[in-house]
């Protein structure tokens, strides 16, 4: 056994539907504007090329199936926003993946939340400044358990949701994601070796909005296991 001198951390996982087996998390890969509206209301028009960021794995915040996991509101912030995501699980990693190849290498599916400081978010854009303070902090990255690709059902025409509080914040359909699932891998795949583990967040839809402490976020997509975050 490997001996290290400072408490190596445990490796970040999160359940599978169907076995107790876990799926362990490498880098997690965010697509950015990846639904017209959003990029709409971003100010965008929706038809720039993809682009990426990248959350640290032990920002993931596991919600388990039929649980309220917790996520506490961040520090620094006064605008603390939901993003409903459909994430990609990768099995099989490769690089220069094509498109048409990519569903070989996704192992599953699930229900996540791209947790964003928009406000500090903001400002860094302003000042042409990296991201990661507004997107790669502590606790910002929930993700339900992950379902099989084969029993995920059609997960490209799935509908994607989140409510606060039971009212609806954001609904539309994997359809409507500018780069869809192969398209996004084929990118990353170019830019990055994907290895097994690694989490793609797909994008979100318009309606992107602020919670506060107390609020319960319901997040849901056809097939999946939805998550239930309460904000503390
Ligand atoms: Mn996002």
């Amino acid at each position: 056994m490997t001996q290290y001198v400072i408490p190596a951390l445990e490796q970040v996982s999160v359940p599978v539907v169907g076995t107790t087996a876990r799926f362990p998390v490498q880098r997690i890969y965010c697509v950015g504007r990846n639904y017209v509206d959003h990029a709409q209301e971003m100010g965008f028009t929706g038809r720039e090329p993809p682009f990426f960021f990248i959350k640290p794995a032990n920002t993931v915040v596991v919600a388990n199936a039929g649980e309220t996991a917790t996520v506490p509101y961040p520090t620094l912030t006064k605008d603390f926003q939901h993003e409903i995501e459909l994430v990609a699980c990768i099995g099989t990693g490769g690089k220069n993946i094509k498109a048409a190849d990519a569903k070989k290498h996704i192992y599953g599916y699930a229900v996540g939340l791209d947790m964003t400081r928009r406000d500090l978010q903001g400002e860094q854009k302003k000042l042409g400044r990296p991201w990661c303070i507004g997107k790669s902090f502590d606790y910002a990255s929930p993700i339900g358990p992950i379902t099989p690709a084969d029993q995920a059902g059609d997960i490209e025409n799935a509908e994607l949701f989140i409510q606060v509080d039971g009212k609806d914040r954001q609904r539309s359909t994997v359809t409507k994601l500018i780069w869809n699932i192969g398209e996004i891998i084929e990118h990353i795949s170019v830019a990055w070796e994907l290895q097994p583990g690694d989490l793609i967040y797909t994008g979100t839809p318009a309606g992107v909005a602020a919670v506060s402490v107390g609020d319960t976020m319901h997040g849901h997509v056809d097939g999946l296991t939805d998550i239930h975050v309460k904000v503390v």
